[in-house]
Formats: C-alpha cells, sequence, structure tokens
C-alpha cells in the first residue's frame, strides 16, 4: 500500500511535460493595489471553506506590504499520499487554511490556490492532464499576484513505514538560490521550535535541494513549482513552462505513512502550532528582504 500511495507522490511532483496554459503569453505584471484586489479576488472564490479567517488584521506591521501565495498541494482526482485515515490533498487545504488565518493577523496579503479539494478554480481536467494544467494554474497565480513569497504544502509518504518528520525542499537553479534556500531553512527552523514550544517532539529532516530531485535516465528533474524554465521532463522533452517569479519552497509536513506522524496530523493543536510556526518563519523571512 505504501509503495503504491509513495508511487502516486512521486507522480504527482514529478516535473510534468509543458502543457496549453504554459503556452499562453505572459500576462502585464500588475500594481501593487491590483495584486491586492487579486488576491481579495482569489481569496473569495466559490466554494471556500474558510470560517476562521478574522474580520480584520490585528496587526498592522506588514500591512499591505507582502503578499504570500500558500498553494495546497494535489487536488481533484490527484489525492496525493492517503493512509489511516488521512488524505493529503485535504490535509494540505487544512494546513494552508490555517497558514492564512496566522498571517493575516499579521497584515499578510495571502492567495490561497485552492481552499477546498478540487483542483483550484478553473482547472477541470482529470489524470495526468488535470496535474499538469493545475501545477500550471498555481505558477500563474503566485505569478499574477506578485507574491513575495511562494510556499507549497504537502505531506509526505514513505514506503518506509519508519519516515517521519518535517523536511523543506528548495531550488538552488533559480535568480533566488541563496533567498529559496533561506526561505527553507528559517520555515524549518520556526515549525521545529513553534511545535516543540506546544509540546510536539517532531523530527527535522533537514532542507533539501530539489534541483536533482528525481533522476531518470541521468537527467536531474526539479519539482515543478519550484524549478526555473528550460529543464527536461522526465521523459525527455523540453519543458515550455513559466517558473514562479519569486523565493518559494516546499513543505513536506509529516508523513502519512507513519503512525507516529498521523497522530500529530490528527491533533488540531499540533496542526496549528506547525501552522504557526510556518506562518512565523514566512513573515521573519519578509521583514529581512
Ligand atoms: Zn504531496
Amino acid at each position: 500500500m505504501h509503495l503504491r500511495l509513495t508511487a502516486v507522490f512521486v507522480m504527482a511532483l514529478a516535473v510534468l511535460p509543458a502543457c496549453a496554459a504554459d503556452q499562453r503569453p505572459p500576462e502585464a505584471a500588475p500594481t501593487p493595489s491590483a495584486a491586492s484586489t487579486r488576491a481579495a479576488e482569489v481569496n473569495a472564490a466559490p466554494g471556500s471553506v474558510d470560517s476562521k479567517a478574522p474580520t480584520a488584521p490585528v496587526a498592522a506591521a506588514l500591512d499591505g506590504k507582502f503578499v504570500v501565495t500558500l498553494d495546497p498541494g494535489h487536488g481533484g482526482d490527484e489525492s496525493g499520499a492517503a493512509a489511516y485515515g488521512i488524505v493529503e490533498k485535504d490535509s494540505n487545504v487544512d494546513f494552508a487554511l490555517r497558514v492564512e488565518r496566522f498571517l493575516k493577523q499579521e497584515g499578510v496579503e495571502v492567495v490561497v490556490t485552492r481552499r477546498d479539494t478540487n483542483y483550484p478554480p478553473g482547472i477541470t481536467g482529470t489524470g495526468r492532464d488535470g496535474s499538469r494544467a493545475s501545477l500550471a494554474e498555481r505558477v500563474r497565480l503566485a505569478n499574477e499576484v506578485n507574491s513575495d513569497v511562494f510556499v507549497s504544502i504537502h505531506s509526505n509518504g514513505s514506503a518506509d513505514a519508519s519516515a517521519r518528520g518535517i523536511e523543506v525542499y528548495w531550488e538552488s537553479r533559480r535568480e533566488f538560490a541563496d533567498e529559496n534556500k533561506r526561505l527553507a531553512r528559517t520555515v524549518l527552523d520556526r515549525m521545529i521550535d513553534s511545535s516543540a514550544r506546544a509540546g510536539y517532539g517532531i523530527r527535522d529532516r533537514g532542507i533539501i535541494d530539489s534541483s536533482c530531485w528525481r533522476g531518470a535516465n541521468g537527467r536531474c528533474v526539479g519539482l515543478y513549482v519550484l524549478s526555473p524554465a528550460g529543464q527536461v521532463t522526465m521523459s525527455g522533452n523540453p519543458q515550455a513552462k513559466v517558473p514562479t517569479q519569486m523565493p518559494g519552497v516546499l513543505v513536506e509536513l509529516l508523513f502519512i505513512s507513519n503512525t507516529d506522524d498521523v497522530a500529530l496530523l490528527k491533533d488540531d493543536r499540533a496542526r496549528d502550532s506547525i501552522a504557526q510556526g510556518l506562518a512565523w518563519g514566512i513573515m521573519e523571512f519578509l521583514k529581512s528582504r
């Protein structure tokens, strides 16, 4: 079962061939005010399940200065890892909405690429087509609102049932390489700190350069949402995708294949402590820019 789940997970994150969405001409960069408006529009998408967002920011330290795109991985017919009653695609949304709430409390503008069990709004495809279109749409949304930071939110699955903890991927082949790495280290440290303060011992699995995430036939293949343009897919085809235009990381929040981690994933306080740490890390990174 875990092997099958891992295969699904691997396929879902693998760099996919360019799709129709990648062929669209680049859109004009929005102005800061347009970015804020767009963020509000995206967040008001039908089907929102966010009932926790505060009605007004409680702090103005970062008010209006930054836009953060949170991207819950998978969706639609792509569940990601699933075991012990946890389905990754839905768990990812729950984490994203918690992080959104903490960031909004600090006055950060937040875009969430999908807010329910489906793919991002407008993506209706299935199988590889849906997955591919969905990945391109996540990147397009982050770029359209001129995000300062992009964070893709996942949980892990492994054939090794003892594998557990949190790890964060960053990409070294980007112009933002140093910032990607610093963002990865910052959010991981804050998540470990935050959960420890709440009484949870979570394994720090470190930060991982995703530029050679999966080698196929001697090629290094990165994660779609983090990798630069001009790469080749696992099948060897040139990739015409538009990359994210801001520092970004992909967080793997615990292992759905490990029973100790699953207990944390089912613990509301533990989830909040991780989400709080991720928000703190993002804010620390933003303030230091
Ligand atoms: Zn995933």
